[in-house]
């Protein structure tokens, strides 16, 4: 149970990678942080390390969503929806199906994943967004050079996003996008980045460096915090410089 001046944050997706970091962060500063992800151990794992409180919840599914208000806070200052994640890197057919409804699946996944979480946890949350809070979606650098349906997806959060700020601003809450470019430490290319494509990817940036969890959070803990409170319906690009190089 929070106190009144204690914040409130959640962070979906928030058992590994950059959610991870996020969680470590706002539970060290004192804030209440609950943590959702849907495989269980890795998120005990994160609560037990960072002290945020863990529910294992599916954010494209609203039943799971349903199921996850009552163990939220009633009041909610900070929404960062993060879960998300390429599910197409390898585009291949089930035994049962044909390649074009294999394409459709791929591609509905990443909507869902990407898109559809965000949209659907702000959805079963907005009332209880605290006036003056903030919401901040994790983009992707993907959105603007093209990455298939996942680039796709995290362009429509952007354009989302923009509704979602308009609306919110009478509230006094701030809604924008943090859009990391590659960033290493997490499980997001799984087995599928090898070591030429890795070397690529730094490469395009200017620092020589390929991000980290810690550098989304920093910028993350600015727009939550009262430096950042004017910048509304934004996208925040942070790769180094591998934006435009890429
Ligand atoms: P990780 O794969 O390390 O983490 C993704 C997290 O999201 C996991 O905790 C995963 O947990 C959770 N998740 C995925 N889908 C769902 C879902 N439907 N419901 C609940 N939780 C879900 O990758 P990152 O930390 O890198 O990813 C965080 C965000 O950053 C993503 O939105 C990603 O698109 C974005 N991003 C990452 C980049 C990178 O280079 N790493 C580059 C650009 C953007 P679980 O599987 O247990 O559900």
């Amino acid at each position: 149970m929070s106190s009144p001046s204690q914040r409130t944050v959640l962070v979906t997706g928030g058992a590994v990678g950059i959610g991870l970091s996020l969680a470590g962060h706002f539970a060290g500063e004192g804030a209440e942080v609950v943590i959702t992800g849907r495989r269980r151990a890795p998120l005990e794992a994160a609560a037990q390390r960072t002290g945020a409180r863990a529910v294992v919840c599916d954010h494209t599914d609203p039943a799971a969503l349903d199921a996850l208000l009552p163990h939220l806070p009633e009041r909610l200052d900070v929404l960062v929806n993060n879960a998300g994640g390429q599910t197409d890197f390898a585009h291949s057919p089930r035994p049962d199906e044909d390649e074009l409804t294999a394409y459709a699946r791929k591609f509905r996944a990443n909507l869902d994943a990407n898109l559809l979480t965000a949209a659907l946890t702000t959805h079963a949350v907005e009332d209880r967004l605290a006036d003056g809070g903030t919401v901040i979606q994790i983009g992707s650098i993907a959105a603007d050079k093209g990455s298939g349906a996942y680039g796709a997806a995290k362009a429509g959060l952007a354009s989302w996003n923009i509704d979602l700020a308009r609306r919110l601003g009478p509230r006094r809450i701030t809604a924008n996008v943090v859009s990391p470019g590659y960033i290493e430490d997490t499980d997001f290319f799984g087995d599928h980045l090898t070591a030429e494509r890795r070397a690529e990817l730094v490469a395009a940036t200017f620092v020589g460096r390929p991000g980290t969890p810690a550098d989304i959070t920093g910028t993350v803990a600015f727009l939550a915090s009262p430096a950042g409170r004017h910048i509304t319906g934004q996208v925040l690009n942070v790769n180094g410089g591998e934006y435009v190089t890429r």
